[in-house]
């Protein structure tokens, strides 16, 4: 073997499909994966490409053990493996202090993975995480390029350098984006993001962002503009929350910039979060004016998606959505290669996920749907249209996190004890999915099963929520 990782960085294999080629060749959960094919990928993507072979030689140690087991199986064909994480070697971290970090406004005590502040090109292109690109380096462009890592998802915040570097508390934050010049010249499609903190990068300098953009980085794919997440357990005086003024000026200068993007680019480019018009006390725009909704996965458009499918307006939902922090506690699964899984933001509203569970299902006839507060408004008219006076909707507010926390996916048990407790007994409860981990638990390591009343876990999308709702008729 030419190459092998330290053995506490190995792959643990998680569980084996039955009838798969591992376990044909007796491949068992908790088996470590210590070389592929003579070496060690460092990571899911360099994996799903040394076992797409039609011969694959897995170095396995059990028990103490090591020895070797070949795999034969049509080149392409999956192993039939889930394995323990996925990347190998060490997850890259930042190197920034951004003021606006939301994980340096989580509690104490919260799970380990929650805490780590990522900042690795992987993690872009498997989960779209979004990355600063201040510690990318010329090794990582030829690997993005030379393997299509497409598309990445990179934090831009503004275009001047020193904005830029003082925002992310880095000096290297007022050159990485060079990178993302590179990588626009490499035909690598990136979308952007802006995090926009009022009073740092908003206004003029907002703006000037929009300029430099248009002038700088024209190739970009969109870019989705969001404001802060703050919870009371923010410590830094110069992040707060936006006035309505604030919010109002943000949509405002959006709009604006999408008609020069459009006059110039033929694509309106940028976008603002959903949570901005809420904020701002403005309706959603129309659904034509999200152009087929490519940055849904960040938090744009949500509302106006969750409608068309509530309404039956279109065929599919729009693709998986997990929770804020899913890409920390989400499988390694290889189809994450195909660009098949996403993560999201902070900012995402009551998002569509394609799959669900439905548990402990009851047919009573009042209904309590379960949302963050930002979320409420915009099921609650959906509800209304189609004259379902047994629905409730129950808004729970964020106390755990506080402050400006209102998405759903960020909702946690104890704050839905809390609303249920004060709830009747016999009623259905529809919990969307994306506050859950897999295991059905909630950001405080809550289970549905602690809570005070059955719920039913419902995917969080439009049709979705109205067929729980129909069956409830
Ligand atoms: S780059 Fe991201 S993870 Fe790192 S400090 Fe800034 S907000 Fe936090």
């Amino acid at each position: 073997m030419s190459q092998t990782l330290s053995r506490s960085l190995a792959p643990l294999v998680v569980s084996v499909a039955p009838g798969s080629p591992a376990d044909d060749v007796g491949v068992l959960p908790g088996d470590e994966i210590v070389g592929v094919n003579g070496d060690m990928p460092r990571d899911i993507i360099e994996w799903q490409m040394a076992t797409d072979e039609a011969e694959v030689e897995l170095d396995v140690s059990r028990g103490g053990l090591d020895f070797a087991m070949s795999v034969d199986k049509p080149e392409g064909a999956p192993l039939g493996i889930e394995i323990s994480s996925a990347v190998f070697d060490r997850v890259r971290t930042c190197d920034n202090h951004c003021e606006f970090c939301f994980i340096y406004q989580l509690p104490k005590g919260m799970r380990r993975s929650l805490y780590l502040k990522d900042d690795d090109y992987r993690l872009s292109f498997l989960y779209g995480n979004f990355t600063t690109l201040t510690r990318f380096t010329e090794a990582d462009l030829e690997r993005v390029v030379t393997e299509r890592l497409s598309p990445l998802h990179v934090s831009i915040h503004s275009t001047d350098p020193d904005v830029r570097s003082e925002m992310l508390k880095n000096p290297r934050g007022a050159m990485s984006l060079r990178w993302l010049r590179a990588l626009l010249d490499h035909d690598i499609v990136v979308k952007g993001q802006i995090v926009v903190c009022p009073g740092v990068n908003d206004g003029a300098i907002l703006d000037d962002t929009m300029a430099g953009i248009l002038d700088r980085y024209p190739e970009l794919d969109s870019v989705a503009v969001v404001p802060l997440g703050i919870s009371k357990f923010n410590r830094e005086d110069a992040m707060r929350f936006h006035s309505l003024q604030e919010a109002q000026d943000v949509v405002d200068t959006i709009a604006d910039w999408q008609d020069v993007f459009q006059a110039a680019l033929g694509k309106r480019m940028v976008y603002a979060a959903d949570e901005y018009y809420l904020m701002a006390e403005r309706p959603f725009p129309d659904a034509e004016r999200y152009d087929g909704f490519h940055m849904h996965e960040d938090g744009i458009g949500m509302a106006r998606t969750f409608e068309a499918e509530f309404h039956g307006h279109t065929d599919s939902v729009t693709g998986v959505q997990r929770g804020f922090f899913a890409s920390v506690d989400a499988p390694p699964n290889p189809a994450a290669y195909t660009g098949l899984h996403k993560c999201s933001s902070a900012h995402d509203i009551d998002a569509p996920v394609q799959q669900g569970v439905t548990l402990k299902p009851r047919r009573t006839a009042s209904v309590g749907v379960l949302t963050g507060t930002l979320g409420a408004p915009v099921i609650r008219p959906l509800v209304e249209s189609v004259g379902r006076a047994d629905v409730r909707i129950l808004a729970v507010e964020n106390e755990f996190f506080g402050g400006n926390t209102g998405v759903t996916g960020l909702i946690t048990g104890e704050d839905v004890t809390r609303v249920l407790a004060d709830q009747p007994a016999g009623h259905r409860y529809l919990l969307p999915d994306v506050c859950l981990s897999d295991d059905g638990r909630f950001l405080d390591g809550v289970s549905i099963d602690e809570l005070p009343r059955p719920v039913e876990v419902v995917a969080t999308d439009g049709a979705a929520l109205r067929a729980a709702l129909e069956g409830s008729k």
